[in-house]
């Protein structure tokens, strides 16, 4: 066994990981057109309108409504799926903040149902067993850009008189049973966030196939006014949550690569995945056969008991950092955020705690991450990976 980097040994990987963002002359181009348009703002939709049915299109999705960020996006779909104040949204907890926040910043309830310990989605299971009379709604989180069981949940979302919204930030582009996710429910929601894999800095979208739900989500985000309406005539109450051309000019360029970027990123996620199948110590996330497309945002790991039992995920986490792999520790439970637990507080006057066993202890002790942008690198890279989990999983 040769020495770990972090005891002065030579680390595994010394070659950078491709950068994020990656842009190109397509972008470049594109932001200059809308700068001498003087059509910068998002009542210009030039660029705007061209993004949305290109968005559409990639969603297979009726209708696309670009808003200024991913957060906004979940709460505009929940209000124009008919969720309101005090209305209960089952969600998992594990996701980010913005998943919980959108829901609380109208007053909705978030109620957290567990996960699936071999994807770390939500597990359909738990949701059944979440839902009370004042359940409005279910947030699917494809988690890693990997989608959460549709089918199940759908099924689910119908039998209860449910909205079913997805949250699909992290998955663009990709697809269950060869259909693409996002439209799959009620509505679904993107971000386009400096981490995300289509990137304008800041940037949201809602798709839906649903007319009526389609409507309500572009006039809240346009100040209540409709569609073919007057500039004046404000029939919803809405607010200014509008993108603007600029970042739709990068955005149009970046999904000029993203169909080639996807493939890639597969590609090096299956290899991966089979090369950590045989390492002992650790192990990939089961991937059911449905997810026809994943968009590997992330490249979730599980460090094995084997390991965790005697030692801390930190450690194994700063071992493989040392070895030159930018591995994170990833998200916190949030069904034990104290911020969200005061707030759902404020809402309802109760103290209420959602036990996520499973998460939590895949948070504390398992589950660490690799960020979208390492699966852009060639196949040696993948090898680099596998290698430095094998050394230092043969450290413990
Ligand atoms: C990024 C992200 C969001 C929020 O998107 P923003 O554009 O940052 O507001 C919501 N949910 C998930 C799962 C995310 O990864």
């Amino acid at each position: 066994m040769s020495k770990l980097a972090l005891d002065g040994g030579t680390p595994v990987r010394t070659k950078p990981f491709p950068a994020w963002p990656a842009f190109g002359e397509e972008e470049e181009r594109l932001l200059l057109e809308v700068l001498h348009s003087g059509k910068w703002g998002g009542t210009g939709r030039v660029k705007l309108q061209e993004l949305e049915d290109r968005f559409a299109a990639l969603q297979q999705a009726n209708y696309a409504i670009s808003v200024s960020n991913g957060t906004i996006a979940i709460t505009l779909a929940l209000k124009a799926a008919g969720v309101g104040h005090g209305d209960e949204v089952i969600m998992p907890p594990y996701t980010f903040i913005a998943t919980a926040t959108s829901a609380l910043l109208m007053g909705a309830i978030p109620v957290f149902a567990d996960v699936e310990a071999d994807t770390m989605l939500l597990d359909p299971a738990k949701v059944e067993a979440a839902i009370t009379p004042r359940t409005k709604a279910i947030i699917a989180v494809h988690i890693g850009g990997c989608p959460a069981d549709m089918d199940w949940l759908a099924a689910i979302a119908a039998k209860h008189k449910l909205a079913l919204i997805e949250d699909a930030a992290q998955a663009v582009g990709a697809q269950w049973k060869g259909r693409a996710v996002g439209a799959l429910g009620d509505a679904g929601t993107f971000s386009f966030q400096s981490s995300k894999n289509v990137n304008s800095g800041e940037g949201g979208m809602i798709v839906s196939n649903d007319k009526a739900v389609a409507d309500m989500a572009w006039s809240i985000a346009n100040v209540g006014r409709i569609r073919e309406g007057a500039w004046y005539q404000h029939e919803h109450i809405g607010w200014n949550f509008r993108l603007t051309e600029f970042q739709a000019a990068i955005l149009l360029g970046q999904l000029s690569r993203l169909e080639e970027q996807t493939a890639l990123r597969e590609r090096n996620a299956k290899l991966l995945a089979e090369l950590v199948g045989d390492i002992d110590g650790v192990s990939p996330m089961r991937r059911d056969p449905r997810v026809t497309l994943h968009a590997n945002h992330l490249f979730l790991l599980r460090i094995d008991p084997r390991i965790t039992e005697k030692a801390s995920k930190k450690e194994f986490l700063r071992r493989l950092s040392a070895e030159g792999i930018p591995v994170s520790a990833g998200y916190v439970p949030l069904n034990r955020n104290k911020a969200v637990l005061h707030e759902i507080r404020s809402w309802t006057g109760e103290d209420r705690l959602d036990e996520c066993p499973i998460c939590e202890h895949a948070c504390e002790r398992e589950v660490a991450w690799l960020p979208q942008n390492v699966l852009l690198a060639d196949e040696e890279a993948m090898h680099d990976i596998a290698a430095a989990l094998r050394k230092v999983a043969g450290s413990f």
